[in-house]
């Protein structure tokens, strides 16, 4: 199963997309009808809020009275915050329920207009978010859907802002064009992304580069890195003892193959062992490669650790599961570190990467041509670190 968190600003397009999604084959979750279902009549929650607000906020006809209730909360934080502690986990036990309901191999679309407010982007496989500027959002509202214009621009001004969203966006579809355009791009969507992904999730297939070619340095690979860490930190919880961006795409201004790389730090490698974590982590997209891996650290010494690729077609990212405090999840920290810190090492690498991408055919290759160069930079590394008493994060004591 894929899970996909669909969002957007009010009149980006959001409902519209999640239209075009149910018809292609996705089972779409709408976070507003549920909402709506949990206080229908005969529900505990409105039984609840009945208690809590009074008998007002009905209708004649025992209907919840939006309009009357909105009039209670709505500038009124407390009482707000009472309602939500009413609705919200009728809301969520009921998402849970249509969730598990949908079949193994369901991409199921969360239509969650306040995905990015409540900080949810670490309980998807990806989030989408349908984007168009306020203006045109304005316009729509008004023209299409009748609203007053002060109306519309006060339901806007009540939600997040586009730089939020795009922070949490790995997909960002731009409707700022006509509807053709919008269908176009959901229709690449689905069968582009979402249909391989949900697959290679549920046969435990990991996307990779099929060239090692390098590309110039992306802007977005941290946002990304940022996104990926806080599903893996939704997965496994307090297992990974810390978590980090690592390797070429965590410096910028550094070429890089288009591969993000993550570093999660394990109390004990036995605790990446744990069937419970290969199972979340494989749930979450990240799925366990099989067989010994380990780093080469200096004078032969080898440093044992796990690795998990995404599944996702979409981004190439590899999870390095190394023991918090150990030599090599050292190494990964100070080696970033030491290159974000220092632009003269920063081109030597980059040239050195340029140089043997030309010549080098597949990724283990270029792997290990790249060895020679790592030997001498760990030098030039610990004594950057010495020079500069750099020390990699606390690990919180157990
Ligand atoms: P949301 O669910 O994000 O609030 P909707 O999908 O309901 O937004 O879209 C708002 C209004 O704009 C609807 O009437 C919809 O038909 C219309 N709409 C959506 N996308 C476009 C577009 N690209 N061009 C013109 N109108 C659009």
């Amino acid at each position: 199963m894929l899970r996909v968190g669909l969002t957007g600003g009010i009149g980006s397009g959001k409902s519209t997309v999640s239209a075009q999604l149910a018809s292609l084959g996705a089972v779409v979750v709408d976070a507003d009808v549920l909402a709506r279902e949990v206080v229908e009549p005969g529900t505990p929650a409105l039984a609840a809020v009945v208690d809590r607000f009074g008998p007002d906020v009905l209708t004649e006809a025992g209907d919840l009275d939006r309009p009357a209730l909105g009039r209670l909360v709505f500038g009124h934080p407390a009482a707000l915050h009472d309602l939500e502690a009413i609705t919200h986990p009728a809301i969520w036990s009921r998402t849970r329920e249509v969730v598990a309901a949908a079949r193994a191999d369901a991409v199921v679309v969360h239509d969650m207009p306040l995905l990015v407010e409540k900080g949810m982007t670490g309980e998807y496989h990806l989030v989408v978010v349908v984007g168009a500027s306020e203006e045109t959002r304005l316009r729509r509202l008004v023209d299409l859907r009748g609203m007053t214009e002060e109306d519309a621009r006060a339901r806007i001004a009540a939600q997040c802002d586009d730089d939020a969203r795009r922070a949490a966006a790995d997909v960002w579809l731009d409707n700022e064009g006509g509807t053709d355009a919008l269908r176009a791009a959901v229709l690449r969507l689905w069968s582009e992304r979402l249909e391989p992904f949900e697959l290679n999730v549920r046969h435990g297939i990991r996307s990779r580069l099929a060239h090692p070619t390098l590309s110039v340095p992306d802007p977005s690979w941290p946002p990304e890195a940022d996104r990926l860490l806080a599903r893996v930190r939704h997965a496994v919880g307090d297992t990974a003892v810390t978590l980090h961006h690592i390797g070429s795409t965590a410096v910028p201004g550094l070429v890089a193959k288009d591969v993000v790389d993550l570093q999660v730090g394990v109390r004990s490698l036995a605790d990446a062992d744990d069937p419970a974590f290969v199972e979340a982590m494989a749930a979450a997209g990240f799925v366990r490669l099989a067989g010994e891996w380990h780093d080469n650290g200096k004078d032969g010494t080898t440093w044992p650790k796990r690795y998990h690729g995404s599944c996702d077609p979409g981004r190439v990212a590899h999870v390095h599961v190394r023991e918090a405090g150990s030599p090599g999840w050292r190494w990964a920290l100070l080696f970033r570190d030491w290159l974000r810190a220092d632009g003269d090492e920063r081109t030597a690498y980059a040239a050195m990467k340029t140089e043997l991408a030309g010549r080098a055919a597949t990724t283990q290759d270029y792997a290990r041509a790249k060895e020679p160069w790592f030997e001498e930079a760990d030098e030039r590394a610990h004594a950057w670190a010495r020079r500069t008493g750099w020390q990699p994060p606390e690990v919180a004591p157990q």
